[in-house]
């Protein structure tokens, strides 16, 4: 399974560093999402004490962006921790069943391997008798 380069970059602006950042996603990021666009959200900033909300399409093109700095007396409201955590148990949720999916995989993979070691321990056992076979032939004569 290929894990290597299955990223891409791509860029954000953001308004309380003023500038454009470079981030790194998964490919298939906007795969398997129950609406779209669908907000993917993590701190960044040298602190990392900005809270980032990007807001990325089917094509996993981030059609918006929205940072808030987090102070120390920075007490969210009841509706933007619902807000964060819907969000969070709603990845959550996706990781879980994107994990299932590869134990599934994963249990098929071992599944093809003991197939395969049962074909070569009987390509094996054919092999042992045709030699033999032809060494008792070899006698004879
Ligand atoms: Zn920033």
């Amino acid at each position: 399974m290929k894990v290597k380069n299955d990223y891409f970059i791509t860029h954000y602006y953001c308004r309380i560093c003023n500038k454009e950042h470079t981030i790194k996603l998964r490919k298939n990021i906007a795969e398997n999402r129950e609406r779209y666009p669908f907000s993917y959200i993590f701190l960044h900033g040298d602190l990392k004490n900005i809270l980032t909300m990007l807001y990325i399409d089917i094509d996993a093109q981030i059609r918006g962006v929205d940072v808030k700095e987090l102070t120390d007396e920075d007490i969210f409201s009841k509706d933007q921790v619902k807000s964060i955590t819907t969000k969070m148990i709603d990845e959550i949720e996706r990781l879980r069943r994107e994990n299932m999916i590869l134990l599934d995989e994963i249990n098929e993979l071992k599944k093809k391997k003991e197939w395969l070691n049962i074909w070569n321990y009987n390509t094996n056992q054919v092999n042992i008798m045709v030699f033999k076979k032809l060494s008792c032939k070899l006698n004879e004569d």
